[in-house]
């Protein structure tokens, strides 16, 4: 009885885990095996090598061949480690003043940003929210994301942060994906609290909603939008810092437009992770690669809002492990594809192909706490896995404009 999947005949390429984010010259860590055989059971791999050395040592009547590859290029599947995918109404309109060169105050005083897409999801209902989230989600593991992470922070109320905290666990159960929900009352403050912040983060985020996000069990990570004008270094400690002690894993969005010292927060408390760090000091991003915090680079963001590109080059050089993300959200990024983001990885931040790999599959996942499970094509890890076309990694920088993603694997099974 062939109880064992078989796949041959890959052209594969991994990064190799070495049990924590790899970081400075390891960063580039990724093997070539260039013809490969893996042994899958109950969607876990079992066996991944040389095709010779796994062949000989099996019996032909404990596996079943499932697919041969023809030599085709085999990756690991993407994990994007950072979205806002849950919500309720395009920004279309918005992205057009921008464009038209409207500043961000005039876009709110019209009814834009993050308090329209609070207003949207109010109005939708759970079934609505769960429609437009799943599409996106659907969208992005056609494009080869195997594992998304997804935040709330379209409600910054209790009830509409559990509706959609709902939601995004109904994307995980009713789809391929493997989903990781956060968190995030702390987006922005609401209009009731406006000039009210601590209020707001001490009274409502840690004395109300934490407990109840924990009591549900539908949070595994806690975010906070950690910027001038929004949540200051000091609220985001307290708020971290509370999270911690309940037993959320914790993140922070740092330093995107001003060099608050959120990096530097990010060291000092290990997050697991930090993202965006376009403005954040040589000094603070050192100190989180000494504590093992994950940069987590946004650069469709940046392309999307025009802005230069954080200094992922820099980063890799100084040691701070980087992963990448899409951000995908209705306002500053509408971006579901992990291949557009490999490709701005690595011709604007100036990532090797290798470098950019690991960013967007192991480091990607260790952001997620998920690397014992994904992230890279090891035994005992999940057969999550792309099919390219194109010889190496290299053809989703190359072929730009494709997403050079023939086939996606999830737990073994072909899902798009
Ligand atoms: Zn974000």
């Amino acid at each position: 009885m062939g109880t064992k999947k078989l796949y041959r005949n890959m052209r594969l390429f991994t990064p190799v885990d070495g049990g924590r984010p790899l970081a400075g010259k390891e960063q580039a860590n990724v093997k070539e095996i260039k013809k490969a055989a893996m042994l899958v059971a109950g969607g876990i791999i079992e066996k991944i090598g040389e095709e010779d050395e796994i062949l000989k040592n099996v019996c032909p009547c404990e596996v079943a061949l499932e697919k041969d590859f023809g030599g085709a290029c085999v990756v690991p599947g993407f994990v994007d480690p950072h979205t806002h995918m849950c919500f309720a109404k395009r920004r279309e309109d918005e992205f057009g003043m921008r464009l038209a060169g409207l500043p961000y105050l005039e876009i709110l005083a019209r009814g834009g940003g993050i308090l329209s897409s609070v207003n949207a999801v109010k109005a939708a209902t759970e079934d609505q929210l769960f429609e437009t989230t799943k599409k996106l989600a659907l969208s992005a593991l056609a494009k080869g994301t195997t594992t998304v992470e997804i935040k709330s922070g379209y409600g910054l109320e209790l009830g509409l942060e559990l509706k959609m905290l709902e939601v995004i666990g109904r994307v995980g159960r009713e789809t391929p994906l493997d989903v990781v929900p956060t968190f995030m009352g702390a987006h922005a403050v609401p209009q009731e609290y406006k000039g009210r912040a601590d209020e707001f983060v001490d009274e409502v985020l840690v004395k109300q909603m934490l407990p109840k996000v924990k009591e549900q069990g539908i949070a595994e990570f806690c975010d906070v939008f950690c910027e001038e004008g929004v949540f200051s270094v000091e609220q985001s400690r307290r708020l971290l810092k509370a999270a911690k002690e309940m037993g959320f894993d914790t993140k922070i969005h740092a330093d995107e437009v001003n060099d608050l010292g959120g990096a530097g927060l990010a060291a000092e408390l290990a997050t697991r992770s930090a993202e965006h760090l376009l403005a954040a000091s040589e000094e603070n991003l050192r100190a989180m690669g000494k504590a093992g915090s994950i940069a987590v680079l946004l650069p469709a963001t940046a392309y999307s809002l025009k802005k230069p590109y954080a200094r992922g080059r820099d980063m890799v050089d100084w040691g701070v492990p980087v992963a990448m993300a899409t951000d995908c959200n209705p306002g500053s990024c509408f971006c579901e594809s992990m291949p557009f983001i490999f490709g701005l990885g690595v011709m604007c931040m100036d990532l090797s192909v290798e470098e950019a790999l690991t960013a967007t599959t192991l480091n990607a996942a260790y952001a997620l706490n998920r690397a014992k499970k994904l992230g890279s094509l090891e035994a005992g890890k999940q057969a999550d896995f792309l099919v390219l076309d194109g010889e190496t990694p290299t053809a989703l920088a190359y072929h730009a404009g494709a997403t050079s993603i023939e086939e996606v694997y999830k737990l073994g099974e072909r899902v798009a």
